[in-house]
């Protein structure tokens, strides 16, 4: 299936099997804002749950907290965002459309890289066995052409990035013949920059009402409280503060579904460290959260690192881990090695010390601070590309089935008595009366054994137990496993045992090294 199909598909799926509505769908949707359905809001929990413990349970020396949405306007000065949250945009005199500058020029960036793999593809048809793909890309005039052209297009990208030259930017989407997608003119006007903010006001006129900010990050909440969790947590350094909550950013392009939202959830963390020790700490958090992701099973082929070139003034080593979407490896996550940037920020703006007295050393410093920021949104995204499968059967059908962890699936265990009649129903709500303390089960009735094993593999649940006559007698059920199909009879008292263990967040994080 072409990639741009399965896109395609699983923003439908999401739709039709209760994951993902467009807000406001009875009013034709409000852009770039999604509501989560019953399935949605399952996945996205255990998601959720995934990163807290891998997080807070796993690490004596992380705990959490859950900040306000809102907070004193003076911290996005401090944190830069007033000033700095901006990105570059560009319209269409034709088509109207505006696009984010920086991201016309990646997309013509990724086009030299599709040319380049594209020669090399071809030339691995054609040379067989005996290809040597390394000297190919050094000696073939053609990659190598491409390949000036996009390290020289990148170069000019980067200075113009790092100098906030609009002017440049613009010049270069001239100079590359960028065109509009919608109009495929190069009718555009000068590039402005935007902030991402959400404004509104706190207070009523008579009182005077101040603006506020909805928070474009969930990290500045943990900066204003670093030292309340330390002080009353008796928190050593290097200690961590993890957080999860809604974000809001104004994007100027919000397209590719729950990729890019207006509202959306983050999941961040904050490590305070010892200055100095930051490029250590940020190798190891680089690798444990690389771990925590390849940790699911979905092949270490479709995750790269992205390591920042343009770095934000007060970082001093970036880098981005990347999946692949079906519209190319893209940014899941974010770790950054943030100096003491922030603290200090707030420390000038705030006027109050929130020094770290060391104990072991007998001074006190601003810590220096390694953060992990991953998006919830655009991981349910991940998931769900990922386990989004078609498979054709023998008897000639297609077969659509979720392959989600089974950890991560909304529902892992579906009662289904064959029959409406004859003590079946009650036999099977036995079943589940017994088993929803320990996991999430649903109770299926309506349509033959056959559709409603299609209803179960299309919400991706990854074990369906039968009820039938023989059940009355023998105490035993069919179970069918989701990946396989297969079936085998087993005792009602034994379900707990075989499901338990492999649906649990415990047993993901079992395997965590
Ligand atoms: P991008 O370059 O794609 O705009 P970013 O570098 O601005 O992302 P960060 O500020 O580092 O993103 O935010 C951390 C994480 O939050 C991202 O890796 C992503 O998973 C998520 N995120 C950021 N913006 C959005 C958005 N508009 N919609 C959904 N998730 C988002």
């Amino acid at each position: 299936m072409a990639q741009e199909d399965v896109f395609k598909k699983v923003v439908s799926h999401c739709k039709e099997y209760g994951f993902v509505f467009p807000s406001s769908d009875i009013y034709d949707g409000l852009g770039a804002v999604y509501d989560y359905g019953q399935n949605g809001v399952e996945l996205k929990n255990n998601i959720k749950q995934y990163w807290w413990q891998s997080m807070v349970l796993m690490h004596e020396n992380i705990v959490g907290i859950d900040s306000a949405i809102f907070m004193h306007p003076t911290i996005w000065k401090a944190s830069g965002h007033v000033d700095a949250f901006n990105d570059p945009l560009i319209d269409n005199l034709d088509s109207k459309k505006r696009y984010r500058a920086d991201v016309l020029i990646e997309d013509q960036l990724a086009k030299y890289d599709e040319k380049i793999e594209k020669e090399v593809a071809k030339a691995r048809k054609r040379f067989g066995e005996s290809f040597d793909e390394e000297k190919y890309r050094e000696t073939s005039p053609r990659v190598q052409e491409e390949l000036q052209k996009r390290e020289a297009l990148h170069e000019r990208f980067s200075k113009a990035m790092n100098d906030s030259n609009l002017e440049e930017l613009r010049q270069i989407i001239i100079d590359e013949e960028i065109v509009c997608p919608i109009s495929g003119t190069r009718n555009w006007t000068e590039v402005r920059q935007f902030n991402l903010m959400f404004k509104t006001e706190m207070g009523s006129t008579a009182e005077g009402a101040f603006t506020v900010y909805l928070r474009p990050e969930t990290a500045q909440g943990i900066f204003v409280n670093y030292l309340n969790v330390q002080k009353t947590g008796r928190m050593k350094i290097p200690f961590g503060i993890a957080q999860i909550g809604k974000a809001f950013r104004n994007e100027i392009v919000a397209r590719q579904f729950i990729f890019r939202m207006r509202e959306f959830e983050q999941m961040e963390m904050q490590f305070f460290i010892k200055p100095g020790t930051e490029l250590d700490w940020f190798d190891t958090w680089r690798k444990t959260r690389m771990a925590w992701h390849q940790n699911l099973g979905f092949g270490a082929e479709n995750y790269r690192f992205h390591d920042h070139d343009k770095l934000a003034h007060y970082a001093n080593a970036a880098t981005d881990i990347e999946f692949r979407m079906p519209f190319g490896f893209k940014e899941v996550e974010g770790i950054h090695s943030r100096t003491n940037f922030d603290l200090s920020q707030h420390e000038a703006y705030s006027g109050k010390s929130i020094k770290y007295f060391d104990p072991e050393l007998k001074e006190s410093y601003v810590p220096y601070v390694i953060e992990t920021s991953i998006g919830v949104d655009r991981m349910f995204l991940s998931v769900m590309c990922h386990s989004y499968c078609e498979e054709q059967l023998e008897n000639g059908e297609t077969r659509v089935v979720l392959k989600l962890p089974a950890a991560l699936a909304p529902v892992k265990l579906a009662v289904m008595p064959l029959v409406k009649k004859d003590g079946l129903p009650e036999e099977a709500r036995k079943i589940i009366d017994d088993l929803k303390f320990h996991f999430n089960c649903q109770y299926d009735e309506k349509d033959s054994i056959g559709k409603r094993y299609r209803r179960q593999d299309a919400v991706g649940t990854p074990y369906c137990a039968t009820v039938d006559y023989d059940t009355l007698n023998d105490g035993c059920v069919t179970l069918r496993y989701r990946d396989t199909m297969q079936q085998e009879r087993v005792k009602i008292s034994d379900l707990r045992g075989i499901i338990e263990d492999n649906v649990t967040i415990t047993s993901l994080l079992k395997k965590l090294k």
